[in-house]
């Protein structure tokens, strides 16, 4: 297939674009590089740079490019800056998302694969999450993320642009290409192990006081190549004539706080970690795992290499590679 990837220069859009080149499809990449890396996009896509707000560029690239599927995963993405930038999320996430969603319907292109977020369901009062469980996001992300669910729901049912939205749990780990970095980064893993290499002096814990077993946040990482194999997974049943669908996508479990996630960090590196307690983050749920119960069944998915360890490993070796590069260069 000719798959339309929106923010394939990301870090998850990056290894999705590799995952969907090594099963075969055709990938266009459309970033407008405001987050992503013109060097992350995988030579082997063609790539467009546009903005998710701008009609013409997009409707453009589509039907020059023949477009057959699109998987959408451009959008802002941190909780805490929706949380004092909400105008933000709402232009990209939500206008720029519907926006897109005019260019298919005009260009005749269905299906569509969503990057959705575990912060639709805010704090859920069960544990495994469940994709029937009551959704209630406690910040701007996941409420943006919501708002584009429901709309896709409504242009399935009166255009037939068929979709399934993939609610994300945390996307962790590198391949040997592709890793995190994100400017500035926000994010657990890479952070502390930015800190175990020397480049940031000590990690921030946000919170010890969540009502959890060492008082900090719960969360389900999945390695971010089970990530982009679960939407190659989704692309290929909706080209098989499958009806729209929502899936969680995180591994399930007791998921891991942030004390053990710096443990296992400490212990792959074999580097000292400082730590500081801090604040809670706004908008942080305290826990957030995954039943992945439903895409097991109804598309076969199991994550292959989401062990911590194992995770926690991967970003490490790419960010040694990146750093020997570094200072070979
Ligand atoms: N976190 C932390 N210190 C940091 C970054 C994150 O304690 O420097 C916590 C954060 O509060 C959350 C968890 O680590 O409970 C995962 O956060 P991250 O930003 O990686 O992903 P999110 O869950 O927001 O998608």
């Amino acid at each position: 297939m000719r798959v339309f990837l929106t923010g394939g220069a990301g870090y998850i859009g990056s290894v999705v674009a590799e995952e969907l080149v090594a099963s075969g499809h055709e990938v266009i990449v459309y970033d407008d590089l405001s987050k992503g890396h013109r060097d992350a996009v995988i030579e082997e896509a063609t790539f467009v740079e546009g903005d998710v707000l701008d009609y013409d560029t997009l409707l453009g690239a589509l039907r020059e490019h023949a477009v057959e599927a699109v998987v959408h995963m451009a959008a802002r993405s941190l909780v805490g800056e929706s949380v004092s930038h909400p105008a933000d999320y709402y232009r990209t996430n939500v206008t720029g998302g519907l926006v897109l969603l005019e260019a298919m319907r005009a260009a005749g292109v269905s299906p569509i694969v969503f990057s959705s977020t575990a912060a639709v369901y805010g704090e859920s009062a069960k544990q495994p999450i469940e994709e029937t469980d009551p959704i209630s996001p406690t910040n701007p992300y996941g409420e943006t993320k919501l708002a584009y669910e429901h709309a896709l729901r409504w242009f399935d049912r009166a255009y037939g642009i068929r979709y399934v939205s993939l609610r994300y749990f945390n996307a962790a780990g590198a391949t040997a290409r592709c890793g995190e970095r994100h400017d500035p980064e926000t994010h657990l893993i890479p952070l502390v192990l930015k800190v175990a290499a020397g480049e940031l002096p000590e990690a921030v814990v946000f919170g010890d006081d969540y009502p959890t077993r060492d008082g900090t946040c719960v969360r389900d990482y999945i390695h971010v190549k089970d990530l982009a194999r679960a939407h190659v997974l989704s692309l290929e049943s909706l080209a098989r004539g499958a009806e729209s669908r929502i899936y969680n996508l995180g591994c399930g479990g007791e998921g891991y706080t942030v004390q053990e996630v710096i443990e296992v960090a400490r212990d792959v590196s074999g580097r000292d970690i400082p730590v500081r307690k801090g604040p809670r983050r706004a908008g942080d749920p305290a826990v957030l795992v995954a039943s992945s119960a439903r895409i097991a069944e109804e598309l076969g998915f199991r994550p292959a290499l989401s062990d911590l360890r194992e995770i926690v490993a991967s970003a490490w070796s790419w960010m040694q590679a990146k750093a020997s590069h570094r200072d070979a260069a």
